[in-house]
């Protein structure tokens, strides 16, 4: 059965307000008001873990005081129910807590869940508090090495050949705005489980679908979208500028490697190694999972071997700047320049943007 998703009217609120801002007079009488134009975005109704019937965690749940910075869409690769019942989305958020707990996990993986019915459900406990409170994360279960930053999103069912129905399409476009807003993430930073880590999570359907989906939510959150950040695939038998800052964000890290821009087993060893004290699978590749752990901020007064890193790349892209470690005037004004070239916001700190931008 073909199943299409229906077009999302943007959410605006118009409210006139009497009292406050323009006054006009019309045959004597004075109207007050103020057309006042919010982005603001409404959560969807979300049932917690109590409303749904969650057994309680096997442990203190853990948040972080730190605000998660993207969104990671899965599918839970059950079956393509056509119960679309409030009663069939608690049981099944029941029995996915139950599968998670037979994993050896703590409670629910994902924070929040989506039945094919369009019913959406806190995951792990405190998630829909937090979300509330919009300063905190509670870590999840859900994907190696995003689990301290990334919100996860289970939606009921299979999406390698069939698409989701509208009625859960529509709630995670209104899931996502909510929580985008609640974070101030941008609406690029929604991605699928595979941007990470090697699976087939979400299906080619619904992976397919990410493209809408983050535009979708940039109209309801106005921030005007843009592409999500691609990290290039960096392995064994690679050689040149990418590898050496590998290298280089290696040896930021402890490593002794020497940063010779060609990628042999002394460099797929230290990746290895990398990974497995970041929780992420150790197969020595480093794709966006490992350099998003991998890379580190650098700015003016910095001085270490990423900023080397930051140099080589800087030298390579023709800047003149001496690749000696040491952040000063001369590589933040080449920086500048280079994010400037890009697009980027030009303050001369190497964050996560410039990184992609300076290996891609
Ligand atoms: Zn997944």
């Amino acid at each position: 059965m073909s199943e299409s998703q229906d077009a999302v009217p943007r959410r605006t609120f118009l409210k006139a307000a009497f009292g406050i801002g323009t006054s006009i007079l019309v045959g004597g009488l004075e109207l007050r008001f103020a057309p006042v134009i919010e982005a603001a975005v409404a959560s969807p109704t979300i049932a917690n873990c109590d409303t749904w019937g969650a057994a309680p965690s096997t442990e203190p749940i853990t948040v972080l005081s730190t605000k998660p910075n993207k969104i990671l869409v899965h599918h839970m690769a059950n079956a393509n129910t056509t119960d679309y019942s409030l009663t069939h989305a608690y049981q099944m958020a029941r029995n996915c807590q139950q599968s998670h707990f037979n994993r050896g996990w703590i409670d629910t993986g994902q924070q929040f869940t989506i039945s094919r019915g369009g019913y959406v459900m806190e995951g792990r406990h405190r998630s829909l508090e937090v979300l509330r409170g919009g300063t905190q994360h509670v870590r999840g279960a859900h994907c190696d090495g995003q689990n301290d930053v990334a919100i996860g999103i289970e939606n009921e069912g299979t999406y390698t050949s069939a698409q989701p129905p509208a009625a859960l399409y529509n709630q995670l476009v209104a899931l996502c705005a909510y929580i985008c807003q609640q974070y101030n993430i941008p609406s690029r930073e929604i991605y699928g489980h595979r941007d990470f880590n090697a699976t087939q999570c979400p299906g080619d359907q619904l992976y397919a679908l990410l493209p809408k989906l983050r535009s979708d939510v940039a109209a309801r959150i106005g921030d005007g979208g843009g592409n999500p950040i691609v990290w290039p695939i960096v392995q064994r038998g690679q050689s040149g500028e990418r590898v050496k800052t590998v290298q280089y964000l290696l040896r930021a890290r402890g490593n002794t490697l020497t940063p010779d821009g060609v990628f042999g087993t002394g460099t797929e060893t230290a990746v290895k190694s990398f990974q497995t004290s970041q929780s992420i699978t150790a197969d020595g590749v480093v794709g966006a999972a490992t350099w998003e752990v991998l890379i580190l901020t650098v700015r003016r007064g910095d001085i270490n071997e990423a900023v080397k890193a930051v140099q080589s790349q800087l030298v390579s892209k023709g800047y003149s700047v001496t690749v000696d470690g040491n952040f000063g005037a001369g590589t933040e004004t080449a920086v500048k320049s280079f994010q400037t070239s890009r697009g980027l916001t030009t303050d001369g700190v190497v964050g996560k943007n410039t990184w992609n931008a300076l290996v891609s």
